[in-house]
């Protein structure tokens, strides 16, 4: 068993500095980056303002510490860790932030007919890319069933009063994996805490996701490229200029494993329990936050290309899919993503 990626690669590549212009701001351009999430994360702010920058890379750190101590099932000491092992019924307190993030995955988790499912965790787990170590065999029918016997978005209630908020389970040994989210929502914060500061130029990323807003140093639109979907290729499909908006990708391409000669993607669909196994590559979703963003292309991935074109059709997204085809891969996009486009391979145009 190959395991492909132990961390997440981004599908969207940042062209910041690669764009040919000379910086022309006077201020310098700073830059922070590290690892959070099992992934990367990467903020550039544009002609900063001297007053923003004291303490910036501490206030960055910790506010994404304060997100995974939130939301983390890769750790024991969180606060979803706790609800997760925690086996009864009745409502556990989660903070404002953690409310905002399962009321728009359960949005979403709705208008794609539970495709994208945050209670997933107990296949996320048994297919190996939980927490929990890989198989080293493939999961048979009755671990399907069973695993899957755990999972149901109709079995997860989030409560919201003006006292607090909470969540509360109907299944004791419900497991809620936000990992398909938890990238967005660490943009949207390190986003308020950059304008809180009156930081009004940036880029930030977290893994597969990004959001920008302003111009880059060189006056120009930041510019995001969207990667073509082989290991090794760093080639663009796609150059958007997100306009301040949130961008993310979900591919079957990146984090998978092979298991007696099959590729096992990360992407599992909650009707059969099994990773998905169909020729949709890989999701892009633009939208006003990331988090939204980030909510919605795993569910199109799950859906497949045909339901994906359907439900963005459907609901006026903003989304570019990449399929394999027999002799390559084929790409389509929705009106609303249109908008943002830069530049296309030619090949697809
Ligand atoms: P996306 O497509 O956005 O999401 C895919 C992920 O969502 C899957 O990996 C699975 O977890 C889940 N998923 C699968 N199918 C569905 C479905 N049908 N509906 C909903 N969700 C589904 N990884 C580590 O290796 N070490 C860590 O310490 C670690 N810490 C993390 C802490 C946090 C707070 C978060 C959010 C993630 C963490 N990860 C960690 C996980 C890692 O970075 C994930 O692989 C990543 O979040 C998945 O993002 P993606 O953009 O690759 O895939």
């Amino acid at each position: 068993m190959t395991r492909f990626s132990g961390v997440v690669m981004a599908t969207l590549m940042l062209l910041w500095g690669c764009d040919g212009a000379p910086a022309v701001d006077q201020a310098q351009p700073w830059r922070a980056e590290g690892k959070i999430m099992g992934t990367y994360y990467r903020v550039l702010v544009a002609s900063p303002p001297a007053a923003a920058l004291p303490g910036l890379n501490e206030a960055i750190e910790r506010q994404l510490a304060q997100d995974n101590h939130q939301i983390s099932t890769w750790q024991d000491d969180t606060i979803l860790s706790r609800f997760n092992r925690y086996r009864g019924t009745e409502p556990q307190p989660i903070t404002a932030g953690m409310a905002d993030i399962v009321s728009t995955a359960l949005r979403i988790g709705a208008k794609t007919g539970g495709a994208m499912d945050i209670t997933i965790g107990p296949l996320v787990n048994l297919w190996g890319f939980g927490p929990e170590k890989q198989p080293s065999m493939t999961p048979d029918a009755r671990q399907i069933a069973n695993a899957r016997a755990r999972v149901g978005l109709e079995h997860l209630r989030l409560i919201e009063t003006d006292k607090g908020q909470w969540l509360q389970k109907t299944l004791p040994d419900l497991y809620v994996d936000l990992s398909t989210v938890g990238e967005g929502y660490a943009i949207d914060h390190l986003a308020a805490l950059l304008e809180q500061r009156g930081i009004t130029r940036y880029l930030v990323s977290v893994g597969g996701a990004v959001l920008t807003r302003g111009l880059s140093p060189s006056q120009q639109p930041w510019r995001v490229a969207i990667q073509h979907p082989t290991d090794e290729a760093v080639a663009a499909e796609a150059i958007v200029d997100l306009q301040g908006h949130g961008i993310s990708t979900s591919g079957s391409y990146r984090n998978y494993y092979e298991l007696n000669g099959k590729r096992i993607s990360h992407i599992i669909d909650p009707v059969t329990g099994r990773p998905i196994d169909h020729k949709l590559v890989s999701a892009t979703v633009i939208a006003t936050t990331a988090l939204e963003a980030d909510g919605w292309d795993t569910g199109l991935m799950v859906l497949g290309t045909e339901k994906a074109k359907q439900l963005a059709l459907r609901e006026g997204l903003a989304v570019f899919l990449i399929t394999k085809s027999d002799n390559g891969f084929t790409t389509w996009m929705s009106p609303q993503f249109s908008s943002f486009i830069i530049s296309r391979n030619d090949k697809d145009a």
